[in-house]
């Protein structure tokens, strides 16, 4: 009821992709790249203000051998990696709870366009039924904005993520 599922060490690329691959393997998708890039990157390659995204190089391609990839603006997601050497900070509960909620949510972008071949950019009623629940294994609850992103992010009993320093098992540590 609480949380079901320990909150997973994201802090390096490869950390992500270790738990990426653990939800593609769970949710009977394939493999997906993850890439983490300068915000600069991000904002050139998928617009103003957006700090991660899924994304297929030959979009509508049938096949499942084309590479895929999910992006990070390793700054604004706090995620390391090679092409962002410089050590992550995170001071507050809320950065960890974003973080994650984010990777899960290019996740299940991946996840509809595999078995859906669907485009779920809007982030329609199936994407955020499957959003709210699999947040809800990790006890991250939240509102919906009026575009259809997460926001006030909170714990089953609607205490906020909010300020506070993470705990050592929130940032997957122990
Ligand atoms: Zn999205």
């Amino acid at each position: 009821m609480v949380r079901k599922k320990s909150w997973p060490k994201i802090d390096s690329s490869n950390e992500v992709q270790h738990f990426v691959n653990k939800m593609c393997a769970e949710y009977d998708v394939p493999f997906i790249k993850v890439i983490v890039k300068s915000k600069k990157w991000m904002e050139w390659f998928a617009g103003k203000g957006v700090s991660a995204c899924a994304f297929w190089p030959c979009e509508g391609y049938e096949g499942d051998n084309i590479e895929k990839y999910i992006a990070f603006d390793g700054q604004t997601c706090r995620i390391s990696g090679n092409e962002r050497s410089i050590p992550i900070k995170i001071s507050q509960r809320r950065q960890i709870v974003e973080r994650f909620h984010t990777v899960i949510h290019e996740f299940i972008h991946h996840y509809f366009f595999h078995h859906y071949r669907m485009s779920t950019k809007y982030h329609g009623k199936e994407f955020r039924k499957i959003e709210a629940k699999i947040n809800s294994e990790y006890g991250i609850y939240f509102f919906y904005s009026k575009n259809n992103y997460a926001m006030w992010f909170h714990n089953f009993w609607g205490v906020p993520y909010a300020w506070g320093k993470p705990r050592h098992d929130e940032r997957g540590w122990i």
